[in-house]
């Protein structure tokens, strides 16, 4: 009989316990990463786990860091950006439903013709009628 167990185990930063698959071990974390994670929690260890929620705030934290140090300050816009992947937001809208909806009618017939007009059905049905 086949069984299947779902490993868990505990995240060194937030103590809780997740799947196998949402925690990085400590040996795949990169160096430049482990003050910043240290710096919260001193005890931090390489042989432990970080989930991937903490991970990409650590992430997120450390670039914010590289920024400020390189550039001396960070614009309004990248601490927006900053702040939003630390919220997990989206940064970018479905541009596509934007275009979608902006659309004239007279547009989206000219784009229903287009696709008519283009499409394979419709060259061969003109070519037999040909
Ligand atoms: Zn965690």
């Amino acid at each position: 009989m086949r069984t299947s167990i779902k490993r868990t185990r505990q995240c060194q930063v937030c103590g809780e316990r997740k799947s196998e698959i949402d925690l990085i071990h400590g040996d795949h974390i990169r160096e430049v990463l482990k003050p910043t994670i240290r710096t919260d929690f001193p005890n931090w260890d390489d042989n432990g786990f970080i989930c991937l929620k903490d991970l990409n705030q650590y992430r997120t934290r450390h670039i914010q860091e590289v920024f400020e140090t390189e550039r001396g300050e960070v614009s309004e816009l990248e601490a927006k950006v900053f702040r939003n992947i630390r919220e997990q937001e989206v940064l970018a809208n479905d541009t596509n439903q934007k275009f979608d909806q902006s659309l004239t009618i007279g547009a989206r017939i000219a784009d229903r013709v287009a696709e008519v007009g283009g499409s394979w059905t419709f060259i061969i049905g003109f070519l037999c009628c040909l």
